[in-house]
């Protein structure tokens, strides 16, 4: 599972696959309601979903930052590789000096921890404040289905372990060459990261979209996971269009590789870069 780093701005960046996700395609969901998502099922016309399960690596004179931490071993063996990952590619945990979130999911942050303990002894854990203020409040825990709070545990963990090494974001530069960027819907503080580069830029856009040959043809399809959908559908279209625009090349939480995204008559696609 070992890649090569790519280089945008100072840094270089690698992707570290943690595994292979699949769900029936009865998650997916549709902004226009059922008769197209039922539309959207018989297009993607196979009975699962299977999307990669990815976090990054970047490196610089500065040392070693994550984007996302994959599952670690709260997964089960199918998962987890995103560690063998960082190991291949010659880095270690206590390397690491700093994680970013993009939001506070299982697949995305159940690798920050080692049981009780911090799997990254040395890191900071950058988290965008609207997440963590939602998955922190018991009220908001009542506002969603029971099977989609995981989060709210994953925050408490989260805070337990990592406690005064938390560090809570806005919108706008983190640090050096990478800014957050407000990708709401997914969850409430859902970002992506965009790693600035004077040639080439890369958006890491988190779960922005899922399926990366199915729904930038149409932005108006999610999935369950989604918890605000109609909010996640309209942040998804303008991602697409502003990574169009701007020529940005992207990566995210599970679309597959590095991509660059095209305008095709009112929606997009997504090609290799
Ligand atoms: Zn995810």
């Amino acid at each position: 599972m070992t890649g090569s780093f790519r280089r945008f701005g100072q840094y270089d960046v690698i992707l570290l696959r943690d595994g292979l996700f699949e769900a029936p395609a009865e998650v997916l969901v549709h902004a226009d309601g059922d008769a197209a998502r039922q539309r959207a099922i018989e297009t993607w016309g196979r009975p699962t979903l299977q999307v990669d399960v990815n976090c990054f690596a970047l490196r610089d004179g500065d040392g070693i930052t994550l984007v996302d931490a994959g599952t670690g071993t709260s997964w089960g063996p199918k998962y987890g590789h995103a560690r063998s990952a960082l190991l291949e590619a010659g880095m270690t945990p206590n390397q690491i000096r700093r994680i970013l979130l993009t939001h506070i999911h299982g697949d995305h942050a159940l690798g920050l921890f080692d049981g009780d303990a911090p799997y990254f002894p040395n890191a900071e854990v950058f988290v965008p404040e609207r997440d963590f203020a939602f998955f922190t409040d018991p009220a908001a825990r009542q506002t969603i289905p029971e099977a989609r709070r995981s989060g709210f545990a994953i925050a408490e963990q989260l805070q337990r372990i990592y406690g005064s090494r938390i560090r809570r974001i806005g919108e706008g530069p983190v640090f050096a060459g990478i800014e957050a960027r407000s990708l709401p819907g997914h969850t409430p503080g859902h970002s992506g990261y965009l790693v600035r580069g004077e040639k080439e830029s890369l958006l890491i856009w988190g779960d922005a979209l899922h399926l990366g040959d199915l729904q930038p043809g149409d932005p108006k399809i999610g999935l369950v996971f989604d918890l605000d959908a109609e909010m996640a559908a309209r942040t998804r279209r303008a991602i697409l269009e502003e990574a169009a625009s701007e020529g940005w090349t992207v990566a995210g939480g599970h679309i597959t590789g590095f991509g660059r995204v095209e305008r095709v008559s009112e929606a997009y696609r997504i090609v290799p870069a």
